[in-house]
């Protein structure tokens, strides 16, 4: 297969989930044989940041890589959009330190590039294959990944938060499957119980009732639902019967574990390029995504 980049430039704006600040993105066409690269406008021409593994610095909640003063935060939906999608090479151009958070999803990215279409590029495109069966696990969490050699690459996640909302949830994905439908769609979350621990840690500056579903866990009084409807400005807010907050409807019954299916695809990505390996990743997260990007 030929590499493939964007036809046009595409812009995007907005709030960054954990700093609040606002920023600008455009995202354009990128020479072969060049990935996906981010570039810092506001610390001027040189400002660049290619999106490998090598370059994550930090994995709190979000994905951030950085290179020299140069940081992004929160890149793994457009990551995954772009693998979704089938797009080896890109630029980001970025006026801020964090991706917007947009409706929390990768949707707004899918929905703008799908329709035009990609660019093909004269170089074939190199795959990343893996020599043999590979076991990353995180012995505190229970977390792991395995890999195994493949011809199409397919990912499958297994989310369990012990939540009695959540259940165990297992998701899956190969290019097969609508990644636009099936995927992109699928929103962030939380645990309403989390949400002032994360506010005291100075995270989700950009959090509000458009962008996150919030899980309810435990059982939660009036009062604090009065004074959260206040705070998000949604003066219908309360818990819906499957147990969550109704600042959103929610897709598909088990969103939250597509969502983790996302964020695997987009972290897996900072491997440079396209895998042609089957993965399995029970228990996900950014830190976990990235150290097997890093292996890798
Ligand atoms: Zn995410």
């Amino acid at each position: 297969m030929k590499q493939r980049t964007l036809k046009n430039s595409y812009t995007f704006e907005g709030k960054g989930l954990h700093t609040g600040k606002f920023s600008h993105v455009r995202v354009c066409p990128a020479p072969q044989n060049s990935g996906i690269v981010f570039r810092r406008t506001d610390l001027g021409d040189d400002a660049l940041i290619e999106a490998v593994a090598a370059n994550v610095s930090l994995t709190a909640r979000s994905t951030t890589i950085s290179k020299g003063k140069a940081s992004v935060m929160t890149i793994e939906h457009l990551l995954s959009a772009l693998t979704g999608l089938g797009v080896d090479n890109a630029l980001v151009e970025i006026d801020n330190m964090e991706m917007p958070i947009l409706d929390g999803s990768a949707r707004y990215y899918v929905e703008a590039i799908a329709p035009d279409g990609l660019l093909e590029q004269e170089a074939e495109r190199q795959y990343i294959e893996i020599g043999q069966e590979f076991l990353y696990k995180d012995e505190k969490t229970g977390s792991y990944i395995r890999m195994t050699p493949a011809d199409e690459p397919s990912y499958e996640v297994t989310i369990d938060f012990g939540s009695r909302v959540l259940g165990v949830q297992t998701v899956s994905w190969d290019p097969s499957k609508d990644f636009v439908k099936e995927v992109a769609c699928c929103r962030t979350f939380c645990f309403l119980h989390e949400i002032q621990l994360l506010a005291s840690l100075g995270l989700i500056k950009g959090g509000d009732v458009e962008n996150a579903i919030v899980i309810v866990e435990k059982p939660v009084s009036e009062q604090r639902i009065s004074k959260l409807a206040k705070t998000f400005g949604h003066p219908e807010l309360k818990v819906t019967e499957k147990g969550y907050l109704n600042n959103v409807d929610l897709h598909f019954d088990d969103e939250c574990g597509r969502h983790k299916l996302l964020d695997l695809i987009g972290d897996l990505r900072l491997v440079g390029g396209f895998l042609k390996a089957k993965i399995v990743a029970y228990k996900p997260g950014h830190s976990i995504n990235t150290k097997v990007a890093k292996l890798i």
